[in-house]
């Protein structure tokens, strides 16, 4: 399948043991084969569901397997040949984005995303024949608009972000570590989120209030025909969404309503700056109004590859958010 700038595709869950302990009822359902989803209101049973469309639509029969196959892989391939990568999980917290990202060791089949990219990617560092690539890692949070090094030496500092004419936006003292394997990332990755944990605990949060973006750095060496070096960069970011449950609901009051309404802000702010560049009109897309955005920049829009997975959960109890992420979703296509 080919790749649009932007592409995105819906997951929903199999019902978990708590909503069927409530026995809740399913109200989405998945049409795979034209990339449908159907949102029946329960409280209008009457009423034909809400249909949407996108880039792909997975249920509980699909693994993460499948859905890396048809739709993640062009875009790592893409970054083995020097374009930009931006992968994300949107949804309400427990709707699946870890499942979908980190995914689980058994079954295989549902090995997540993240895994299955850096074995992609070291598969090509290995196969190609004239091309010598240096693979570096970073791993930051964003908690409450601050930007901390989940791999630094003080993982409690707060980084600056700066902007350079040739470099862009980047993140000031921000570390970055070469890694020749797969099993190096899988260690980076684990320590920068012992790292989140540690973090939660003083701040009596939990991971689902902040973002995080593990990003693969490469820069590939070709040789051609003349004997004569081409250098060129491209990044993959996976990025780990906070949960966008609306806060209002959750009752948060002082910090943790501060909190939230920033979290809100930056996944609005990531919707706006998606939705603009999907319009292609228009001139000015709002890379400005979020940390998350403007760290971004350079990994949306331009000659980046964007994959967002909306994550659902199916039982009626979680209508309101299922609704509110198809939109997001819908806005983002
Ligand atoms: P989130 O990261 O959005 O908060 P999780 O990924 O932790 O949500 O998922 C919540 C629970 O649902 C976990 O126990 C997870 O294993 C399970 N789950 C999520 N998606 C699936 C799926 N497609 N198939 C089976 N179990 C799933």
């Amino acid at each position: 399948m080919a790749l649009e700038a932007v592409t995105v595709v819906v997951r929903c869950r199999p019902m978990n043991v708590r909503e069927k302990a409530l026995r809740c009822k399913a109200v989405v359902s998945i049409e795979s084969t034209r990339g449908l989803c159907f949102l029946q209101n329960p409280a209008a049973a009457s009423e034909p569901p809400k249909q949407f469309t996108f880039d792909g639509a997975y249920c509980q029969e699909h693994s993460t397997e499948q859905i890396y196959n048809e739709i993640v892989y062009p875009l790592v391939e893409g970054v083995t040949e020097g374009y930009n990568g931006t992968i994300f999980a949107y949804g309400q917290t427990g709707s699946g984005k870890s499942f979908t990202m980190q995914g689980v060791v058994e079954p295989s089949a549902q090995k997540g995303i993240i895994p299955r990219a850096f074995e992609h990617i070291f598969e090509s560092v290995q196969c190609a024949e004239n091309a010598k690539f240096l693979v570096r890692a970073s791993y930051l949070e964003i908690y409450n608009e601050d930007v901390r090094d989940l791999l630094g030496a003080d993982t409690k500092q707060k980084l600056e972000l700066k902007e350079l004419p040739e470099k862009g936006v980047y993140v000031k003292g921000l570390s970055l570590h070469t890694v020749h394997s797969v099993v190096q990332c899988e260690q980076l990755m684990e320590t920068g989120c012992s790292n989140r944990a540690v973090g939660y605990t003083l701040m009596n949060k939990d991971s689902s209030r902040s973002h995080a973006i593990f990003t693969v750095n490469m820069e590939i060496c070709t040789v051609d025909e003349r004997g004569l070096d081409h250098l060129r960069a491209a990044k993959l970011n996976l990025v780990d969404l906070a949960g966008s449950e609306r806060q209002s609901k959750t009752g948060a009051m002082g910090e943790r309503l501060k909190e939230a309404i920033k979290i809100n802000l930056s996944l609005s702010a990531l919707g706006n700056v998606i939705s603009a560049l999907v319009d292609g009109k228009c001139k000015h897309v709002p890379y400005r109004d979020s940390k998350l955005t403007r760290l971004l920049q350079d990994s949306l829009g331009g000659n980046t590859k964007t994959l967002m997975v909306a994550c659902l959960s199916p039982a009626d109890n979680n209508y309101d958010e299922s609704l509110s992420t198809l939109r997001y979703a819908n806005r983002a296509k």
